[in-house]
């Protein structure tokens, strides 16, 4: 099968600006952002969708959300606020087949989302 968009950044074979890399997941800024602060949060080890995690990838899964309010701080989100998105699937708007965490701020997010 062939790689994914993020399967290549993570593999560097393509550029990103990164916000953030560590043992388990890299950080970057997305390429046609949403917000004035749009990155998103990609695991290491590749996890198609949330809905295709294991219970083995709880840890992962938890890392994720962990790095994501870490880099609201870093980014300076954290008092005015921010969302975190998972896109699943066709109908939850998912693109790009590999698992990934959307961070979003630095403007007021409408609810329901469109
Ligand atoms: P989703 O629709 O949840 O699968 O989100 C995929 C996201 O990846 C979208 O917000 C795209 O703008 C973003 N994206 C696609 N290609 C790149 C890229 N090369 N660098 C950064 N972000 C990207």
């Amino acid at each position: 099968m062939s790689k994914t968009i993020f399967q290549k950044i993570i593999d560097r074979e393509i550029p990103a600006k990164l916000a953030h890399e560590d043992e388990h997941c890299i950080a970057i800024h997305d390429i046609n952002p949403q917000a004035p602060v749009h990155v998103l949060v990609i695991p290491r080890r590749p996890i198609a969708r949330v809905g295709e995690a294991k219970a083995s990838d709880a840890a992962l899964l938890g890392h994720l959300l962990l790095a994501a309010a870490d880099l609201a701080r870093k980014l300076g989100i954290a008092e005015s606020g921010y969302r975190l998105v998972i896109n699943n699937g066709r109908d939850g708007g998912e693109s790009v087949p590999y698992l990934h965490v959307h961070l979003l701020g630095k403007r007021p997010l409408a609810w329901p989302p469109g």
